[in-house]
């Protein structure tokens, strides 16, 4: 086991990561930048270390200064959080090239999972369904045309190198095509220097449900159910639930075996989301995230697993103490991602917090980096933290959820817990009839 981890994020996920080494006795190194000087994961930590200035460029993104920071703490491995360089296969080169070890999975399968394409090509060889498109990348107009006719309209141009919703456009008809080949191409060359595109029958009313994997790199997996996270604006999830209320208990079992061999085949280590999009009982694989999710935390209420403790062992070489019989599912959790935003136009809202109270009590947990007191920089994510409940079902889940909310105070900036107090009223929410276009239309409402 590692002695000392040095946490390359910061926020919400530092100081989570930072709870589960306390747990086990490793020491904990702290980065920031200039901006992060009196930061929460800072202060908490058992050393720190400069990194440079305010803009991620030049501070969490700068992997000579991550590498010097283990070097000089002596921290003999990275966690790399969510997010910055948790998907960066060179960085995993780089460090195993330093000797200090990546919690996470090897550089070779992040960058499998980093090319969509290639991504989908060996879901659909271990025998996950996929959505139907194009065999791999479209050449030329004419080639993606005769292409599109196949796979019928409307339909999806997704950038091979695509994440965070860019480089995706919709054609509804063939007259769209061409438009939406250029700007998808266009868009992801300058978003990630690769402008390859594929196509994808694009689904009307799906539910985004993802399978949260745990393996060891040696053969062994096992699946954690399922998480909905349907609840979307601008393809960025919102808010998120375990298990879904869309699925029953053979199909979440049905959908779990087949992603829990798929990683076992695939000797994947560490933990893994596979994503889907369900519609008319059907799962088609969208992509696969080869780190810990922001959700991560509805999984683990209703699993009673940490899976930042599942990640740091896995990374260690350990093999995994859990078989699936081992994992059982209690209640239901739900998340809201908090932001420092105006709940209706979205607009970041920075500033200093004058006043903060968290909600607590039964089958709460709140996530945050933040404190009275503490003002938010603007240079980075706007999400604050996490408010997380559990219940024994949805309902008491709800109705723990609407108590939660109303206890929540975060006073001198905006903050998004005034739409979720909204949100939890409405019927559909209620009901948990959504798809992934629900809350976009709920926000168009006049
Ligand atoms: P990114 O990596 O850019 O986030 P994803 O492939 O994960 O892209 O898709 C993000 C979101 O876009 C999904 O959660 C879903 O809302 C929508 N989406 C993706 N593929 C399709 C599709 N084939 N049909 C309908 N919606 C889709």
């Amino acid at each position: 086991m590692f002695e000392k981890i040095l946490i390359a994020n910061r926020g919400e996920i530092a100081l989570r990561i930072q709870r589960a080494c306390k747990e086990l006795g490793i020491k904990t190194v702290a980065v920031h930048s200039t901006a992060d000087e009196d930061a929460m994961h800072v202060r908490l930590a058992d050393e720190s270390v400069c990194i440079g200035p305010a803009p991620a460029a030049q501070s969490y993104l700068d992997i000579p200064s991550l590498v010097a920071a283990c070097e000089i703490t002596g921290a003999e491995a990275v966690h790399p959080g969510y997010g910055f360089l948790s998907e960066n296969a060179r960085f995993a080169d780089i460090l195993d090239e330093h000797k200090v070890a990546f919690i996470g999975p090897t550089a070779e399968h992040i960058r499998l999972m980093g090319d969509k394409i290639a991504a989908k090509e060996t879901a659909q060889r271990l025998g996950i369904p996929v959505v139907p498109g194009s065999d791999g990348a479209v050449g030329s107009n004419e080639e993606a045309a005769e292409v599109a006719e196949k796979i019928g309209f409307p339909l999806l141009v997704k950038a091979s190198s695509g994440g965070g919703g860019r480089g995706m456009k919709l054609a509804e008809t063939a007259e769209d095509l061409p438009t939406a080949l250029s700007t998808a191409r266009s868009e992801a060359k300058s978003a990630f220097g690769d402008d390859a595109v594929y196509l994808e029958k694009y689904l009307k009313k799906p539910r985004h449900i993802e399978v949260q994997v745990l393996g060891d790199g040696l053969g062994h997996a096992v699946h954690l159910g399922e998480r909905d996270c349907s609840l979307q604006r601008r393809h960025q999830k919102v808010f998120e639930e375990a298990p879904s209320p869309a699925l029953n208990s053979e199909e979440r079992a049905r959908i779990g075996a087949i992603v829990a061999k798929a990683v076992a085949d695939l000797k994947y280590r560490g933990v893994g989301t596979v994503e889907f999009l369900y519609e008319n009982g059907e799962f088609y694989f969208i992509e696969m995230n080869t780190r810990l999710q922001v959700e991560h935390p509805v999984t683990e209420m209703i699993t009673g697993l940490d899976l930042v403790i599942e990640q740091i062992r896995t990374a260690s070489g350990a093999p995994l103490a859990l078989s699936q019989d081992d994992i059982q599912f209690s209640g239901h959790a739900i998340e809201c991602r908090i932001n420092a935003e105006n709940p209706k136009t979205f607009t970041p809202s920075p500033g200093t917090i004058s006043y903060f109270h968290t909600p607590g009590g039964l089958g709460v947990r709140v996530d945050s980096g933040v404190y009275q007191g503490y003002t938010i920089p603007p240079y980075y994510d706007s999400l604050i933290g996490k408010l997380i409940v559990h219940g024994k079902n949805r309902n008491e889940c709800l109705m723990r959820l609407r108590r939660a909310l109303s206890e929540f105070v975060i006073d001198g900036i905006e903050t998004t817990i005034p739409l979720f107090s909204e949100l939890i009223s409405e019927p559909d929410i209620v009901n948990g009839i959504y798809d992934i276009h629900w809350l976009e239309k709920y926000l168009k409402r006049p």
